[in-house]
């Protein structure tokens, strides 16, 4: 594009360009008159046919048409001391395809040889006979680029992977299209690539390096192996691949956080954790799937199933206000802080908390184990008092109606269990407080289940477990019963 010319002046010029007729500076003394800047530039730049011939630069007029420098008598320099050709000259007595070619050998220069290694020069072939060598040379001259250039330069073979250890950004992928497209490197599949970019920072968040060995081979074996196979891959595949190992690093950093282990986690473990984030947690479970194919994990962990509707779990603070106000306040009889603590702690349904037995309870001077959904479950302090109290005051049992009653939760008609509604209808005002920010009883009831205790009273799920004393696909049923309850 052409600047705009600055306005006339016939003072300051008085003579007038002999070509344009405009009072301009006056540049040069040809033939045919002055010329102003803008009338020379345009002459050098005119090419074609002379009428006696020559093919080239025309830059003279006789008889009204552009004539060579021979028939016009103009004497200017337009003659490349590289290439020789008759053209405008850019820089250094050179034509701007030279002034190219010298850049583009310079930037492509193997530091060692001083020379472009014969796997590159395709390229640079291909750049230097560009057909809009201005274009080239703008892209070429700018400091990012030619940084770059000389850095490719410098490595032998040039592969995808010396590639992948350059800065990222647009000037990496435009010159490995160029590489691609001139058959230095083989075309690949991008998506794959930006992959196996993304897994090697991926791998560098995670705190242990016996877990990064670990999500190393999860990366290598499980997606990019299944990647390659699949080759295009989908976008989806590729977003997937990302968020589960995401969770799946989040996984691993908290059990470091935690002084734990994949290979020691229990279930105890991984339901604190999902209880403390967000339901894509939840995608831990496509990860511990492999896991346990590769023989790392506990093969009874079990993650719940994504729960449809509207019945997301509490947060986790809510979790411990509903917990820490139950076993608090004072508006609580034994019996129901017992009946909030299963359904808050245990996710247990009302329907079957009221079919507990006073079979079910063991009470010991130092702890009390309830056996819950066919689960020894132990009630810790300060978990164990409402049990306690309870037991020890069992409400209407010195009626001749509960006389040696066998159930936890009484009702009123001699020798049966309390309703459950009627235990619903109980425990219904005593949530009320609750039940405006927390959501109904029902929904609280679908809660995950032990993960509370940990937090909130310094009893971890791990002890839980423990006390459960059962094995571990046993727990994992458990758990996955109640989460589906
Ligand atoms: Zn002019
Ligand atoms: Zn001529
Ligand atoms: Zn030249």
């Amino acid at each position: 594009m052409a600047r705009p010319r600055k306005p006339e002046d016939p003072e300051a010029y008085p003579t007038p360009c002999a070509r344009c007729g405009g009072h301009y500076p006056l540049s040069v003394t040809w033939p045919d008159g002055r010329l102003c800047v803008s009338c020379r530039m345009n002459a050098m730049r005119t090419t074609g046919t002379c009428a006696c011939g020559h093919e080239g630069v025309l830059p003279g007029i006789v008889d009204g048409r552009p004539a060579c420098r021979a028939c016009s008598g103009v004497r200017v320099n337009i003659d490349c001391q590289h290439c020789g050709a008759e053209t405008e000259l850019y820089r250094n007595q050179m034509c701007l395809r030279c002034v190219l070619a010298d850049l583009v050998d310079a930037a492509f220069a193997d530091p060692r040889t001083g020379k472009v290694s014969a796997q590159l020069r395709p390229v640079t072939d291909a750049i230097k006979s560009m057909e809009r060598a201005n274009s080239g040379l703008t892209w070429i001259r700018q400091k990012h680029v030619l940084a770059m250039l000389r850095k490719i330069a410098a490595t032998s073979p040039v592969t995808h992977a010396s590639m992948d250890r350059l800065d990222r950004g647009r000037t990496r992928d435009y010159i490995r299209g160029l590489l691609v497209e001139h058959g230095v490197l083989e075309p690949r599949d991008e998506l794959i690539a930006r992959f196996t970019e993304w897994a090697d920072d991926a791998e560098d968040r995670l705190t242990d390096t016996e877990h990064r060995a670990i999500i190393h081979r999860y990366l290598r074996w499980k997606h990019l192996r299944h990647m390659r196979a699949e080759s295009p891959i989908s976008n989806g595949t590729f977003l997937r691949a990302k968020q589960v190992t995401t969770v799946a690093i989040e996984f691993c950093n908290w059990l470091t956080d935690n002084s734990k282990t994949l290979p020691s986690a229990t279930q105890g473990d991984l339901d604190t954790w999902l209880a403390e984030g967000a339901t894509t947690r939840l995608m831990v479970a496509w990860f511990l799937t492999w896991t346990r194919t590769a023989r790392i994990t506990d093969p009874a962990l079990t993650v719940p199933r994504h729960r449809r509707g509207t019945a997301a779990r509490l947060p986790h603070d809510d979790q411990a206000e509903a917990l820490d106000h139950v076993l608090t306040s004072s508006d609580w009889s034994a019996r129901n802080q017992l009946a909030a603590l299963l359904v808050l702690v245990f996710a247990q349904p009302i329907a079957r908390i009221v079919q507990l037995r006073w079979d079910d309870v063991t009470i010991a001077p130092d702890s009390v184990t309830v056996n819950v959904s066919g689960m020894p479950i132990l009630f810790d302090h300060p978990l164990d008092a409402p049990v306690r109290d309870l037991a020890a005051n069992p409400g209407q049992a010195n009626t001749a109606a509960h006389r040696d009653s066998p159930w936890i939760f009484r009702g009123a008609m001699p020798g049966n269990h309390i309703t459950a509604m009627h235990l619903r209808q109980q425990l219904r005002p005593l949530f009320s407080s609750l039940a405006a920010r927390l959501g109904t009883l029902t929904e609280l009831s679908r809660q995950n289940p032990v993960a509370i205790l940990a937090e909130t009273l310094g009893y971890t799920a791990a002890t839980l477990e423990k006390h459960a004393a059962v094995s571990g696909a046993d727990y994992g049923k458990y758990v996955s019963d109640i989460a589906q309850a």
